[in-house]
C-alpha cells in the first residue's frame, strides 16, 4: 500500500534540508509544497515570529472524500538537534544512518515524511478519509514551542496522532502531567484576646480543608499533595490570609474530555469571608475542590 521506494527518497531528501531549532524555513517551504500539490490549503503561522525563528508551523488543510466525517489531526515537527547541518546521509539495505558527523534528523523528518505518503496512497488509491489537518510543528527539541504556539481555535480535529516516536508499531495514549493549584483563605482580622467573637480563623478553616481533602496517592495514576502554607501575623491576631500551594499529577488519557474539564483552581474563590459565608460554605468549597482534583 505504501510505495516504499518513495516514502524513502522523501525522507532522504528531507533530512538533507538543514532544520535546526528555529530555522526551519527551508524545510517548511518545501513541506508546504508538497502539501499544495496534494491539494491542500496550506498556512504558515505567526509562531516562528513569538520564538524567534525564521519560520512559523506548517498547517496543511486536506479536504476529506467521508461525508461528514470528524476532521483527524497528523502531526510531525521538523526541526533537529544538533549537530544537523549538512547531513549525509548513507543507505545500506533497510538501514538508513549518517556519515559519523552529524545526527540523521530521522526525528523527526520520518514522521514528516510518514505523513506525506499517507496523504499520497490514500489520495492515489481512492481509500475514503475524514478531512486531514496535518501540522509540521517547529522548535519542537527546544520546548515544544511550536506546538505551544498553535491557534487551536483554528484547529477542528478533536483527536490527532503525532508521529515522534522512535518504534513502529506501537502508539504512547499517556503522557504524565501536572496542576499546580493555589487556594487563598480569607477570614476576618481581629484581636485573639479582646474580641476574638468578631473573627474568623482563616488558619481554622485551612485546617479543616486540608483535612477533608483527600491527599497522597488517589489512585495508581493520579497524586495530589499540598506542600506549602503561610499565613498569619502575630500571635494575637486571628488570621485573615491562609495560602495554600500544592499540585496534583496524573498519567491519564489525554482526551477532549479531560481538556474541557473545568479545573478547581480556575473557579472563583467565593472571595472574602463575612458573616455571610460560614467556615462550613469554605469548607465545602475546598472539599469539592479536592473532589474534582480527584477526578481529573
Ligand atoms: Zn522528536
Amino acid at each position: 500500500m505504501i510505495n516504499q521506494e518513495r516514502i524513502k527518497n522523501l525522507l532522504l531528501e528531507l533530512v538533507k534540508i538543514d532544520s535546526h531549532s528555529r530555522k526551519e524555513r527551508d524545510v517548511a517551504k518545501r513541506i508546504k509544497k508538497y502539501c499544495e500539490e496534494m491539494g491542500a490549503q496550506v498556512e504558515i503561522d505567526d509562531a516562528g515570529d513569538r520564538v524567534g525563528g525564521n519560520t512559523g508551523n506548517v498547517i496543511a488543510r486536506f479536504p476529506g472524500t467521508i461525508q461528514n466525517a470528524q476532521p483527524i489531526m497528523m502531526s510531525a515537527h521538523m526541526d533537529t538537534v544538533v549537530p544537523g547541518e549538512g547531513v549525509k546521509p548513507i543507505v545500506e539495505g533497510d538501514i538508513i544512518r549518517t556519515d559519523g558527523t552529524t545526527v540523521l534528523g530521522g526525528d523527526d523528518k520520518s514522521g514528516c515524511a510518514v505523513i506525506i505518503e499517507v496523504i499520497r496512497c490514500l489520495q492515489e488509491q481512492n481509500i475514503p478519509h475524514a478531512p486531514i489537518e496535518a501540522i509540521f510543528s517547529i522548535c519542537e527539541e527546544v520546548g515544544l514551542l511550536g506546538a505551544k504556539n498553535v491557534d487551536v481555535s483554528k484547529i477542528k480535529a478533536k483527536y490527532g496522532i503525532v508521529f515522534d516516536s522512535d518504534d513502529p508499531g506501537f502508539l504512547f495514549t499517556k503522557g504524565p502531567s501536572s496542576n499546580h493549584m493555589e487556594f487563598r483563605i480569607r477570614g476576618l482580622e481581629s484581636h485573639a484576646g479582646v474580641a476574638p467573637e468578631e473573627g474568623i480563623s482563616a488558619i481554622k478553616i485551612a485546617a479543616e480543608g486540608i483535612a477533608a481533602m483527600k491527599l497522597g496517592r488517589i489512585d495508581e495514576e493520579t497524586t495530589a499533595n499540598i506542600g506549602q502554607i503561610e499565613g498569619g501575623m502575630a500571635t494575637n491576631i486571628i488570621p485573615n490570609l491562609v495560602v495554600l500551594k500544592g499540585e496534583g499529577t496524573c498519567s491519564i488519557v489525554c482526551s477532549r474530555r479531560h481538556q474541557n474539564t473545568k479545573l478547581p483552581w480556575q473557579e472563583k474563590p467565593p472571595g472574602p469571608a463575612s458573616k455571610n459565608i460560614s467556615n462550613a460554605t469554605i469548607r465545602r468549597w475546598m472539599c469539592r475542590t479536592a473532589r474534582m482534583l480527584c477526578s481529573l
